[in-house]
């Protein structure tokens, strides 16, 4: 899979591209990231990237020119906007987004972009929750991390991504390892018992109480879709 990034700080990723099972990936030829900095297509003396909103109002925004020449090189691939605007960002199109050959991420700064960009070159807008970051960047490196994982080949044991939390719409059970007692703590007896039936139930129920405890939304949805 190729990702590439359109942002004003390349920079901001090489710690993050550099550690862990991102870079297990990269350098596997699992996944290649570039990075494309709108700044190389500034304008004039200063490579201008934003100015002021039209209709007055605070902050700055990017300008159309800068990002139409970073992102017509990407036509062809899925070019996603990171934007608080967006859809929300979730398990399900996680999922999609990391079937895409190529994917484009757009990291906003200022008060965003451009509407015409927008309208033009960007095929989806997604969020990665309600709150307001200062750029894309940061929402950026969640996507690739979420993608990255799924690609074939990245985690080890396959079975570590297809059962875990909101995978059938249920959080994940509590887990524990070793030792059995530290401090007086105790892991739950059921786990010790070598029982895999008793084991099996006892996640299950775990999942479900978690479930309805922490996230009703997710359980009144959960509940519905067994029903039918
Ligand atoms: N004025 C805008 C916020 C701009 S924040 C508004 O009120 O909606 C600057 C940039 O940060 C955005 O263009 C976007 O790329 C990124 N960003 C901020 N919050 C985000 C979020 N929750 N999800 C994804 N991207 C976000």
């Amino acid at each position: 899979m190729r990702i590439s990034v359109v942002t004003i700080f390349p920079t901001y990723f090489s710690g993050p591209l550099d550690v862990g099972l991102i870079k297990r990936a990269i350098d596997a030829g699992i996944l290649t990231v570039d990075l494309h900095d709108i700044r190389d297509h500034g304008l004039g003396k200063h490579r201008q990237v934003d100015d002021t909103p039209y209709g007055g109002g605070a902050g700055m925004v990017m300008r159309v020119e800068p990002l139409f020449a970073t992102l017509e090189p990407l036509a062809g691939s899925h070019r996603v906007l990171m934007s608080p605007a967006g859809r929300p960002l979730d398990q399900a199109t996680v999922d999609r987004l990391a079937t895409v050959d190529h994917l484009t991420l757009v990291c906003g700064r200022y008060e965003g972009i451009d509407q015409r960009v927008i309208d033009a070159c960007i095929d989806e807008e997604i969020s990665i929750g309600d709150y307001v970051l200062a750029g894309g960047e940061a929402a950026a490196l969640v996507v690739i991390e979420a993608v990255t994982r799924l690609l074939p080949g990245v985690v080890g044991n396959p079975d570590s991504v297809a059962h875990e939390s909101f995978r059938d719409g249920l959080l994940e059970e509590p887990v524990y390892t070793k030792p059995a007692e530290y401090r007086g703590l105790r892991v739950p007896e059921v786990l010790l018992s070598g029982d895999h039936a008793r084991i099996q139930a006892w996640r299950e129920e775990q999942r479900r109480l978690r479930t309805r405890e922490r996230r009703p939304d997710l359980w009144e949805r959960f509940v519905a879709g067994s029903d039918s």
